[in-house]
């Protein structure tokens, strides 16, 4: 493990210990939650949308909540950071290397579905509210 790895630790401990958009939003424009029985870990993302000047749809705000190991609450905390601003297209083209880059380290096999549980969350909401997916909660089973 060199320097840089120890700097991502860092940053993953500050995200679990203080986690940002952090809550609930007042006016979600759809809200998905999400569970990972392996470790225990639970997300709930609210998600606000906006439709910029282009016509496509926007994150304007995220909000998350939840309960479990530091990972899947950092990455959580991470990616309500990194989403916001984004397209929901943006947010379906994202995969689990697009989690694992902004964590930044090593994430063992194990680990995985906790790394990639929010984003999945995000995602499957996402296409619930475009009428793609009929869901009542993501698990990392499937
Ligand atoms: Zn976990």
């Amino acid at each position: 493990m060199g320097l840089g790895s120890d700097m991502y630790r860092q940053q993953i401990l500050d995200h679990y210990k203080n986690p940002r958009n952090y809550g609930e939003l007042e006016d979600p424009t759809f809200t998905h939650v999400g569970e990972n029985p392996m470790c225990g870990d639970e997300i709930r993302m609210d998600v606000k949308l906006d439709t910029d000047e282009d016509g496509r749809e926007r994150i304007e705000r995220v909000a998350f909540s939840g309960d479990g190991c530091a990972i899947s609450q950092a990455s959580a905390s991470m990616l309500s950071s990194d989403l916001t601003g984004k397209t929901v297209d943006e947010l379906l083209e994202m995969d689990r290397d697009d989690v694992v880059d902004m964590l930044g380290v090593d994430i063992s096999p194990m680990r995985i579905k906790c790394a990639v549980l929010a984003e999945k969350v995000a995602q499957d909401g996402a296409e619930i509210y475009r009428g793609k997916l009929e869901k009542n909660k993501t698990t990392t089973e499937d």
